[in-house]
């Protein structure tokens, strides 16, 4: 490599390095475009494997996405989400009553399991994990983990102009295995009561599920929910933050429902 070449790219991973490394989050090398495309390429590889990803109908279930699609919508018209606007935040059912398990890819498709929706028993419950959800997508946490993962080698390569077509392929199939760290779970579920706290919904939902969990005295607690912190500190920390905001939202459970019953009836 020439002088000239090598002092160029010196600048410009500086330059990446510095700006990232300004932001909130921990540095990430990917562009939000980046992230649109590799949940893109991960909505196409469940919509191909219905063995492993039995998705509901649109058509047929409209009643229970339209349900869906107002939680969410009210979670996007709260205002507080980074990338409301930037991401496509399209949801999908998956019919798998055994599953009681959520996910979101990179750039926002959303993914519930009828398991989970079955499980919970009112909107705020589900809407607390919609939000821990979003968050991992909006905060960008696939792709941070991935910079970390992959390092240096893939920031030069990108810079350089010499990324292939299969490296970036082998990435985007690694992200669905990424686990997520214990930092990162803290910030979804915090911010999944920042995303709910302007909201009608109890903003702190995502902590009725590790209760449920814990009440009955089961140790299986889904990978979304992973055990680390473990579900005792992650309910303390979410009403530690729904207070700390003075979050209103529906104080009562008897009225919190929203139609909630009537959404897990209209499931198959
Ligand atoms: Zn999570």
């Amino acid at each position: 490599m020439n002088r000239k070449l090598f002092l160029s790219l010196f600048i410009s991973l500086t330059v990446i390095l510095s700006f990232s490394a300004c932001k909130k989050g921990g540095l990430n090398i990917f562009t939000i475009e980046d992230d649109k495309t590799f949940g893109a390429q991960m909505e196409t590889e469940i919509a191909n494997n219905p063995a492993q990803y039995p998705l509901l109908s649109k058509t047929t279930y409209a009643s229970s996405y339209a349900y869906l699609e107002n939680l969410k919508q009210q979670i996007l018209a709260g205002g507080q989400l980074e990338h409301a606007n930037d991401f496509v935040w399209k949801l999908y059912i998956i019919q798998d009553d055994n599953t009681q398990n959520a996910f979101c890819t990179p750039g926002g498709y959303i993914y519930i399991y009828t398991g989970l929706i079955k499980y919970l028993d009112n909107a705020s419950s589900l809407a607390g994990v919609i939000g821990h959800e979003m968050a991992h997508a909006d905060k960008r946490h696939s792709t941070e983990k991935m910079t970390k993962q992959y390092g240096l080698s893939l920031l030069v390569s990108i810079v350089a102009g010499t990324t292939s077509a299969r490296q970036i392929a082998e990435i985007a199939a690694n992200l669905s295995t990424l686990a997520f760290s214990r930092e990162d779970e803290k910030q979804a579920d915090e911010f999944s009561v920042v995303y709910l706290c302007p909201t009608t919904y109890r903003a702190d939902g995502a902590a009725d599920f590790f209760e449920k969990i814990v009440a009955a005295g089961g140790s299986q607690v889904p990978a979304f929910l992973s055990t680390h912190p473990n579900p005792d500190n992650r309910v303390t920390n979410i009403h530690t933050k729904k207070n700390e905001l003075g979050c209103l939202g529906n104080p009562s459970v008897s009225t919190e429902n929203n139609g909630y019953d009537a959404f897990k009836a209209s499931l198959p």
